[in-house]
């Protein structure tokens, strides 16, 4: 922070991936609150759509740049968002993939080093793999497969881990990381494979609805309203940079719904809650899907005093009517893969 702006609560909010699905509620949430709020993409997975609202906003930015290139910007937080997410498309160029995650962190956490910002990691639930422990603590060091197709995304994000904490042990460098469990609403990507998106896309259209497997895998869904939510409270655990105890916890941090469904049970819901007459067809588990997903959040509550408030028939209410909202024949599919 300069001298002009130490004492003020309004902070230069870098936002990568700003664009996409999270990353542009998070910009809302952050514009709303009076930040002045840069947000970087490079629009691979999502389209100006998501933010054209913001676009005539005083305190807002967008820069069209890839992560994996530097980049020279005065900020005082960064959250880093910027990574295809959805399997079909981390798994359209792997190896893109794996340098957004590594490149991409290298890059922020210079830049967080540079400006002295706090910058917070976007990890994920897929660190923990196919888990042999349920539900998954943070302690819990996972099952990944280093060599198979998710490895890509798993792995980035894994290594992105041991970038933040070395930068946070090396530089002092005042970090935060989220791990992100699977999270659905308003301005999913329509075509990006996703199950909620596929199921209610699918639905509305009549078209069958492709159930992976015998439908007995579990996910935890939880609605982008908490999840952003949960970042920011992360973002500012411990009160501002500096101050004596404010790196006390850093993370990593899980932010999920702990409330579980097997994907048989989402189907059946969101048949119901569109009252669509699809029928559901079964289709080959992809390799190395995990079988279960849960996260534990005592941490979470303990720390940040976060819990999710938003029930699953609520949060796809929401998502149908988004869905019922779009034309879908102006979403560009960023990859064959869906
Ligand atoms: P998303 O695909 O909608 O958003 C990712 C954004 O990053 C997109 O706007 C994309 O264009 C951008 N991007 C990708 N590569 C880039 C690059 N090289 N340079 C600049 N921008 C780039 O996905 P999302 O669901 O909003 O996920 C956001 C972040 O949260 C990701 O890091 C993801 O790994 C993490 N996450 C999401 C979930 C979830 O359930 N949504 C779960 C775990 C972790
Ligand atoms: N899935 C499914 N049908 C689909 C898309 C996904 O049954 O059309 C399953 C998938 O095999 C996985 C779960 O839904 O078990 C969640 O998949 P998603 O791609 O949304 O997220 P992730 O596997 O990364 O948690």
């Amino acid at each position: 922070m300069t001298a002009a702006n130490a004492h003020s609560s309004v902070k230069r909010v870098l936002v990568s991936g700003g664009a996409g699905f999270l990353g542009s509620h998070l910009c809302d949430r952050l514009v709303e609150q009076g930040h002045d709020v840069i947000c970087l993409d490079n629009l691979f997975t999502s389209q100006k759509s998501n933010i054209v609202h913001l676009l005539g906003r005083p305190n807002f930015e967008f820069v069209r740049h890839d992560v994996t290139r530097e980049i020279w910007l005065e900020v005082d937080e960064i959250y880093n968002l910027a990574c295809p997410a959805a399997p079909g498309h981390y798994q359209y160029n792997p190896i893109k993939t794996m340098k957004t995650s590594v490149l991409g962190a290298i890059n922020m956490l210079g830049m967080a080093k540079r400006c002295r910002a706090r910058i917070l990691q976007a990890s994920t639930s897929e660190v923990y793999g196919d888990p042999e422990v349920h539900p998954q603590p943070e302690s819990y060091r996972g099952s990944v497969n280093p060599i198979g197709p998710r490895a890509c995304y798993d792995e980035g994000k894994r290594a992105a881990e041991t970038l933040f904490f070395d930068y946070y042990r090396s530089n002092r460098v005042s970090i935060r990381v989220v791990r992100i469990f699977n999270t659905y609403g308003p301005r999913m990507h329509p075509y990006d494979g996703r199950v909620v998106s596929n199921f209610i896309r699918q639905a509305l259209a009549g078209e069958a609805i492709t159930l992976f497997g015998d439908g007995s895998q579990s996910r935890s869904f939880c609605f982008v309203d908490d999840l952003v939510r949960g970042l920011i409270a992360m973002m500012n655990v411990g009160g501002p940079k500096g101050t004596p105890g404010s790196d006390d916890f850093v993370g990593p941090v899980n932010i999920g719904n702990p409330t579980e469904y097997t994907m048989a049970q989402l189907a059946q819901t969101i048949v119901e809650l569109t009252g669509s007459k699809s029928k559901i067809v079964h289709k080959p588990l992809p390799a190395d899907d995990p079988r279960q997903r849960q996260p534990d959040i005592t941490l979470a509550r303990a720390k940040l005093g976060w819990q999710p408030t938003v029930e699953l028939r609520e949060g796809l209410g929401r998502t149908i009517d988004y869905f019922k909202s779009i034309d879908m024949a102006t979403f560009r599919a960023p990859t064959p893969n869906f």
